[in-house]
């Protein structure tokens, strides 16, 4: 399958290439040359997660089939304790958990998957340099990147995470890193900092002069990525075939996602699931007070000329949703289009578009009414959600209440609540005294056994970590990666 990027659809590469790179040269995003939907979809029904999983991404990446098998079999394997995705259906709705990997976020199933499909692409491409993974992290995307890339031949991975705005489980994560080729930093800013200041080494040719003498290539992984993005389409398709094999819904039926969403990655390939034949009625954007695609999708405004605002979902505190920019592609074919609209929004930090279509519908929560959100469902369905998930499930509520749509609802959970155990105690007034303390005490309220993960954080008493002031990125970097 070839690739085209989003700002010049004469751009072709191969999804090696799409997936070593990262961005176009042009500074628009890979997308797929098509979606062929898939064959008679039904007849997966039943088929186990890893075999679904080897089927779509084999027409996908159709040039690095020869070890696709194998590099799937090797992400998903026992660090994904019972199963990658698990379906809890409670009738009128239910929570897809995708948070049951190494470091309790979705993130874990595309950054399980992303080193193997970039080792498969660079022995594909015939690549001698090694790699450097450079991310900036609002909270869950470094643990996974980490633990993603750990101890893997070729690759250092380094990432920074702001040393205002991540949570403490999410930074005991990061510090507690093991591996041989991991760096981590704790930079002195916020996250707009550190996202802003890892961008800029993304186009500083002296960085790369550098890297090229230490044989180093540069690449990200975050979800601007296509191979970060594409994993995730299984999981939509699987809970559809799921949710027909338990007689949730016939077949016929449309299935609705609602997706707490803040780069817009996740809730596209929901998108890209409808295009390979999924029938779903609505696609529900829900978002927490940065609520620029609310605003989007009610107005045709995109305008992110505002003050980012801390919430207790701190991993959809964005005010860019980059992936924005693949569904306008998608929608309008229109590579130019696309091309003047990132050029207002990079100017003027807005655009207008009309993008004619009544797929989507989106919502936002505040932050009292997200813990009111938690204390609704655990007294509906004694049932403990983190607040990016309780953001979703608010959001779906204002849908009901808005449209009385019968299609059955699946709440995409994006993270387990131990990452996040004082922000939800908080909802029910529990005080604690201290982070181990809130743990133990959210397990007896959940009546959920901890996660070995989050145990091992406590026992673990060595921690790591570089401390980087605010422009001292490129100098921190180039000093410890030799
Ligand atoms: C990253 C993240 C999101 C947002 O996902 P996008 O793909 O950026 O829209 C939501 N919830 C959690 C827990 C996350 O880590």
């Amino acid at each position: 399958m070839d690739y085209i990027s989003t700002r010049d659809k004469n751009n072709t590469v191969n999804s090696a290439k799409a997936i070593i790179q990262g961005i176009a040269k042009d500074g628009g995003l890979f997308v797929p040359k098509e979606f062929k939907p898939l064959d008679n979809i039904v007849s997966f029904i039943g088929m186990p997660y890893n075999e679904l999983c080897k089927h779509i991404l084999s027409c996908f990446f159709d040039d690095l089939k020869y070890g696709l098998d194998e590099a799937v079999s090797r992400a998903y394997d026992e660090k994904f304790i019972d199963g990658v995705v698990r379906l809890k259906d409670f009738g009128d709705v239910s929570f897809l958990e995708l948070y049951h990997g190494v470091s309790l976020s979705f993130k874990d199933i595309a950054l399980s998957l992303l080193p193997q499909l970039l080792q498969l692409s660079i022995v594909k491409e015939n690549i001698k340099e090694n790699f450097l993974i450079l991310t900036a992290t609002s909270g869950d995307t470094g643990k996974a990147a980490l633990e993603g890339f750990k101890n893997l031949d070729r690759f250092k991975v380094a990432v920074f995470f702001p040393n205002d705005g991540v949570s403490f489980i999410q930074e005991r994560q990061m510090i507690t890193q093991e591996g041989n080729n991991t760096y981590v930093f704790r930079l002195l800013g916020n996250f707009d900092d550190a996202q802003s200041e890892v961008k800029d080494l993304f186009s500083d040719t002296e960085f790369f002069k550098e890297l090229e003498k230490r044989e180093l290539k540069l690449t990200s992984a975050n979800s601007i990525n296509i191979a970060r993005l594409l994993p995730q389409v299984v999981y939509y398709v699987y809970t559809y075939l799921e949710a027909l094999k338990m007689g949730r819904i016939s077949l016929g039926d449309c299935i609705n996602f609602c997706v707490p969403t803040g780069n817009f990655g996740n809730i596209l390939a929901a998108y890209y699931a409808y295009k390979l034949g999924v029938p779903i009625n609505k696609l529900i954007v829900a978002s927490n007070e940065n609520n620029v695609l609310t605003y989007f999708f009610k107005t045709k405004n995109y305008n992110s000329n505002r003050n980012l605002i801390k919430t207790s979902s701190p991993s959809m505190d964005i005010l860019v949703s980059s992936n924005l920019e693949r569904l306008l592609f998608d929608l309008t074919k229109d590579d130019e289009l696309v091309k003047n609209k990132m050029k207002e929004l990079k100017e003027q930090g807005y655009y207008n578009i009309d993008i004619g279509t009544d797929l989507f519908y989106a919502d936002y929560m505040k932050q009292e009414e997200v813990e009111r959100s938690i204390r609704f469902v655990f007294d509906k369905y004694n049932y403990i959600i983190d607040p990016h998930t309780a953001v979703a499930y608010g959001v779906y509520q204002k849908y009901l209440t808005e449209t009385k749509d019968p299609t059955h609802t699946v709440i995409v959970s994006t993270a387990s609540p131990y990452k996040f155990p004082k922000e939800i105690l908080k909802a029910f007034n529990i005080s604690t005294t201290d982070e181990l303390d809130s743990v133990n005490k959210l397990s007896i309220l959940s009546g959920t056994e901890i996660p070995t993960q989050i145990l091992n954080l406590f026992k673990q008493d060595k921690t790591r970590e570089i401390v980087v002031e605010k422009g001292k990125m490129k100098e921190k970097l180039l000093n410890t990666i030799k």
